[in-house]
Protein backbone atom coordinates (compact mmCIF):
# COMPACT_ATOMS: atom_id res chain seq x y z
CA UNK A 1 0.00 0.00 0.00
CA UNK A 2 2.82 2.12 0.83
CA UNK A 3 4.42 1.98 -2.69
CA UNK A 4 0.89 2.65 -4.19
CA UNK A 5 0.38 5.51 -2.09
CA UNK A 6 3.90 6.79 -2.33
CA UNK A 7 3.84 6.59 -6.32
CA UNK A 8 0.48 8.75 -6.40
CA UNK A 9 2.68 11.74 -4.71
CA UNK A 10 4.97 11.48 -7.77
CA UNK A 11 2.32 11.29 -10.60
CA UNK A 12 1.17 14.80 -8.70
CA UNK A 13 4.77 16.09 -8.61
CA UNK A 14 5.09 15.11 -12.05
CA UNK A 15 2.04 17.38 -12.91
CA UNK A 16 2.87 20.24 -10.50
CA UNK A 17 6.27 20.63 -12.37
CA UNK A 18 4.23 21.21 -16.17
CA UNK A 19 0.83 23.28 -14.20
CA UNK A 20 1.12 27.07 -15.80
CA UNK A 21 -1.12 29.59 -17.57
CA UNK A 22 -1.99 28.56 -21.11
CA UNK A 23 -1.90 24.92 -20.98
CA UNK A 24 -5.52 22.83 -20.54
CA UNK A 25 -6.11 20.30 -17.59
CA UNK A 26 -6.75 18.06 -20.63
CA UNK A 27 -2.69 18.05 -20.86
CA UNK A 28 -1.92 17.85 -16.90
CA UNK A 29 -4.94 14.42 -17.00
CA UNK A 30 -2.48 13.25 -20.02
CA UNK A 31 0.42 13.72 -18.33
CA UNK A 32 -0.03 11.68 -15.18
CA UNK A 33 -2.27 8.99 -16.62
CA UNK A 34 1.16 8.06 -18.94
CA UNK A 35 3.26 8.39 -15.42
CA UNK A 36 1.25 6.33 -13.56
CA UNK A 37 1.32 3.41 -16.92
CA UNK A 38 4.83 4.34 -17.00
CA UNK A 39 5.52 2.87 -13.58
CA UNK A 40 3.66 -0.42 -14.17
CA UNK A 41 0.11 1.04 -12.15
CA UNK A 42 -3.50 1.82 -13.58
CA UNK A 43 -5.53 4.79 -12.63
CA UNK A 44 -7.78 4.02 -9.70
CA UNK A 45 -10.58 6.63 -11.28
CA UNK A 46 -10.94 5.39 -14.72
CA UNK A 47 -13.78 3.54 -15.17
CA UNK A 48 -14.60 3.50 -11.40
CA UNK A 49 -18.40 3.78 -11.47
CA UNK A 50 -18.24 5.08 -15.06
CA UNK A 51 -15.97 7.79 -14.39
CA UNK A 52 -14.44 8.30 -18.07
CA UNK A 53 -10.82 10.01 -16.95
CA UNK A 54 -7.40 8.95 -15.27
CA UNK A 55 -7.77 12.02 -12.44
CA UNK A 56 -10.39 14.08 -11.12
CA UNK A 57 -9.80 17.92 -12.01
CA UNK A 58 -12.14 20.48 -10.32
CA UNK A 59 -10.90 24.10 -11.01
CA UNK A 60 -11.97 27.02 -8.69
CA UNK A 61 -15.56 26.97 -7.40
CA UNK A 62 -15.67 22.87 -8.42
CA UNK A 63 -14.71 20.85 -5.55
CA UNK A 64 -14.00 17.44 -6.52
CA UNK A 65 -14.83 15.24 -9.43
CA UNK A 66 -14.32 17.68 -12.32
CA UNK A 67 -13.79 16.30 -15.82
CA UNK A 68 -10.18 17.32 -17.46
CA UNK A 69 -10.75 19.08 -20.96
CA UNK A 70 -10.88 21.89 -22.78
CA UNK A 71 -10.30 24.61 -19.45
CA UNK A 72 -7.12 26.30 -19.74
CA UNK A 73 -5.40 27.38 -16.73
CA UNK A 74 -4.77 31.03 -15.99
CA UNK A 75 -3.06 33.26 -13.70
CA UNK A 76 -5.39 33.43 -10.29
CA UNK A 77 -6.78 30.12 -10.67
CA UNK A 78 -7.26 27.28 -8.20
CA UNK A 79 -6.63 23.58 -9.48
CA UNK A 80 -7.57 20.75 -7.10
CA UNK A 81 -5.96 17.91 -8.77
CA UNK A 82 -7.21 14.18 -7.21
CA UNK A 83 -5.58 11.08 -8.40
CA UNK A 84 -5.79 7.38 -7.63
CA UNK A 85 -3.26 4.55 -8.58
CA UNK A 86 -3.62 0.78 -8.63
CA UNK A 87 -0.44 -1.36 -8.04
CA UNK A 88 0.12 -5.03 -6.87
CA UNK A 89 -2.93 -5.30 -5.68
CA UNK A 90 -3.64 -1.87 -3.44
CA UNK A 91 -4.51 1.99 -4.12
CA UNK A 92 -3.19 5.16 -2.81
CA UNK A 93 -5.14 7.75 -3.64
CA UNK A 94 -4.21 11.38 -2.53
CA UNK A 95 -5.83 14.86 -4.07
CA UNK A 96 -3.67 18.43 -3.50
CA UNK A 97 -5.08 21.98 -5.05
CA UNK A 98 -2.28 24.52 -6.92
CA UNK A 99 -2.46 28.23 -7.03
CA UNK A 100 -1.43 28.89 -10.39
CA UNK A 101 0.50 32.64 -10.62
CA UNK A 102 -0.72 35.43 -8.19
CA UNK A 103 -3.94 33.92 -6.58
CA UNK A 104 -5.72 35.98 -4.41
CA UNK A 105 -4.66 36.14 -0.51
CA UNK A 106 -8.56 34.77 0.81
CA UNK A 107 -7.74 32.02 -1.67
CA UNK A 108 -4.62 31.31 -0.27
CA UNK A 109 -6.03 31.64 2.99
CA UNK A 110 -8.52 28.82 2.44
CA UNK A 111 -5.36 26.61 0.60
CA UNK A 112 -3.65 27.09 3.81
CA UNK A 113 -6.38 26.50 5.88
CA UNK A 114 -7.52 23.34 4.37
CA UNK A 115 -3.96 21.94 4.16
CA UNK A 116 -3.67 22.48 7.94
CA UNK A 117 -6.89 20.88 8.76
CA UNK A 118 -5.79 17.63 6.80
CA UNK A 119 -2.85 17.47 9.23
CA UNK A 120 -4.91 18.31 12.41
CA UNK A 121 -7.35 15.55 11.81
CA UNK A 122 -4.37 12.72 11.20
CA UNK A 123 -3.22 14.01 14.57
CA UNK A 124 -6.22 12.25 15.65
CA UNK A 125 -5.49 8.78 14.13
CA UNK A 126 -4.38 6.58 17.09
CA UNK A 127 -5.44 3.57 18.02
CA UNK A 128 -8.29 4.08 20.92
CA UNK A 129 -9.79 6.87 18.86
CA UNK A 130 -12.71 6.75 16.64
CA UNK A 131 -13.43 8.45 13.57
CA UNK A 132 -15.71 11.57 15.19
CA UNK A 133 -12.37 12.53 16.38
CA UNK A 134 -10.86 13.09 12.78
CA UNK A 135 -14.42 14.47 11.98
CA UNK A 136 -14.77 16.77 14.63
CA UNK A 137 -11.17 18.10 14.69
CA UNK A 138 -11.56 19.00 11.34
CA UNK A 139 -14.41 21.06 11.28
CA UNK A 140 -13.70 22.97 14.73
CA UNK A 141 -10.90 24.43 12.76
CA UNK A 142 -11.81 24.79 9.62
CA UNK A 143 -15.73 25.91 10.42
CA UNK A 144 -15.43 27.33 13.79
CA UNK A 145 -12.17 29.02 13.65
CA UNK A 146 -12.12 29.80 10.08
CA UNK A 147 -15.71 30.40 9.13
CA UNK A 148 -15.55 27.97 6.22
CA UNK A 149 -17.96 25.39 5.03
CA UNK A 150 -17.75 22.03 5.56
CA UNK A 151 -19.06 20.27 2.19
CA UNK A 152 -21.41 17.24 3.95
CA UNK A 153 -22.05 15.30 1.04
CA UNK A 154 -18.53 13.87 0.54
CA UNK A 155 -16.68 12.10 2.55
CA UNK A 156 -12.91 10.58 3.55
CA UNK A 157 -12.98 6.39 3.78
CA UNK A 158 -10.92 3.38 4.41
CA UNK A 159 -8.32 1.92 1.81
CA UNK A 160 -6.91 -0.71 0.71
CA UNK A 161 -7.99 -3.64 -1.84
CA UNK A 162 -10.66 -0.97 -2.65
CA UNK A 163 -10.54 2.46 -3.62
CA UNK A 164 -13.48 2.89 -1.15
CA UNK A 165 -13.35 0.97 1.86
CA UNK A 166 -15.40 1.08 5.26
CA UNK A 167 -15.57 3.14 7.31
CA UNK A 168 -16.63 6.82 6.03
CA UNK A 169 -14.86 9.65 7.14
CA UNK A 170 -16.97 12.75 7.31
CA UNK A 171 -14.78 16.14 7.91
CA UNK A 172 -17.93 16.79 10.17
CA UNK A 173 -18.93 15.31 13.66
CA UNK A 174 -18.81 14.73 17.23
CA UNK A 175 -15.91 13.63 19.42
CA UNK A 176 -15.84 10.17 20.89
CA UNK A 177 -18.19 8.94 17.76
CA UNK A 178 -17.99 6.11 14.70
CA UNK A 179 -16.44 3.46 14.43
CA UNK A 180 -12.84 2.69 16.67
CA UNK A 181 -9.81 3.16 15.04
CA UNK A 182 -7.52 -0.18 14.93
CA UNK A 183 -3.86 -0.76 14.41
CA UNK A 184 -3.68 -1.76 10.85
CA UNK A 185 -6.51 0.55 9.14
CA UNK A 186 -5.53 2.79 6.23
CA UNK A 187 -7.78 5.99 5.99
CA UNK A 188 -8.18 7.98 3.21
CA UNK A 189 -8.35 11.63 4.92
CA UNK A 190 -9.78 14.71 2.94
CA UNK A 191 -11.01 17.88 3.97
CA UNK A 192 -13.32 19.51 1.26
CA UNK A 193 -13.53 23.12 2.22
CA UNK A 194 -15.37 26.05 0.38
CA UNK A 195 -14.68 29.44 1.18
CA UNK A 196 -18.79 30.25 1.23
CA UNK A 197 -21.32 28.25 1.81
CA UNK A 198 -20.97 23.98 2.66
CA UNK A 199 -23.71 23.47 0.39
CA UNK A 200 -23.13 22.41 -3.14
CA UNK A 201 -24.76 21.55 -6.76
CA UNK A 202 -23.99 19.45 -9.65
CA UNK A 203 -23.04 19.89 -13.14
CA UNK A 204 -25.32 17.80 -15.49
CA UNK A 205 -22.04 15.87 -16.62
CA UNK A 206 -23.36 13.43 -13.61
CA UNK A 207 -19.68 14.02 -11.93
CA UNK A 208 -18.63 17.33 -11.06
CA UNK A 209 -19.43 19.11 -7.88
CA UNK A 210 -20.07 22.60 -7.33
CA UNK A 211 -20.32 25.55 -4.51
CA UNK A 212 -23.67 26.33 -4.55
CA UNK A 213 -22.74 30.05 -4.31
CA UNK A 214 -19.91 29.42 -6.87
CA UNK A 215 -17.18 30.42 -4.79
CA UNK A 216 -13.56 28.41 -4.43
CA UNK A 217 -13.14 25.10 -2.85
CA UNK A 218 -10.40 23.53 -1.86
CA UNK A 219 -9.62 19.68 -1.20
CA UNK A 220 -6.27 18.07 0.45
CA UNK A 221 -5.69 13.80 0.80
CA UNK A 222 -3.72 11.92 2.43
CA UNK A 223 -3.68 7.99 3.49
CA UNK A 224 -3.16 7.02 7.15
CA UNK A 225 -2.17 4.19 8.28
CA UNK A 226 -3.56 3.13 12.48
CA UNK A 227 -0.23 2.24 14.37
CA UNK A 228 0.05 1.72 17.68
CA UNK A 229 2.10 5.05 17.97
CA UNK A 230 2.15 8.11 15.82
CA UNK A 231 -0.05 8.41 12.80
CA UNK A 232 2.16 6.69 9.55
CA UNK A 233 1.37 8.88 6.42
CA UNK A 234 1.56 6.31 3.59
CA UNK A 235 1.12 9.06 0.98
CA UNK A 236 3.81 12.43 0.49
CA UNK A 237 3.72 15.63 -0.05
CA UNK A 238 7.42 15.86 -0.40
CA UNK A 239 8.12 15.53 -3.82
CA UNK A 240 4.74 17.98 -4.79
CA UNK A 241 6.25 20.83 -2.57
CA UNK A 242 9.59 20.83 -3.61
CA UNK A 243 8.21 20.53 -7.54
CA UNK A 244 6.02 23.82 -6.23
CA UNK A 245 8.88 25.52 -4.95
CA UNK A 246 10.67 24.77 -8.19
CA UNK A 247 7.89 26.25 -10.60
CA UNK A 248 7.46 29.64 -10.52
CA UNK A 249 4.45 29.59 -12.24
CA UNK A 250 3.22 28.20 -9.04
CA UNK A 251 2.52 30.11 -5.94
CA UNK A 252 3.44 27.76 -2.66
CA UNK A 253 3.79 30.14 0.26
CA UNK A 254 0.11 30.62 1.37
CA UNK A 255 1.86 32.91 4.39
CA UNK A 256 -1.55 34.40 5.23
MG1 LIG B 1 -8.83 11.21 -3.81
MG1 LIG C 1 -10.34 9.63 -1.55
Amino acid sequence: MRQSCLLVGKAHAAAALMLKPGITTQQVNDVVEEFILDHGATPSFKNYHGFPYATCISMNEAVVHGFPGKHVLKDGDIISLDIGVYKNGFHGDSAYTYAIGNVDDDIKRLLRVTKESLYIGIDKVRTGNRIGDISNAIQEYTEKKNGYGVVRELVGHGLGRSLHEDPQVPNYGKKGSGPKLKEGMVLAIEPMINMGVKEVSHLDDGWTVLTKDRKPSAHFEHDVCVTKGDPDILSSFTEIEEAEKKNANLTWSYGV
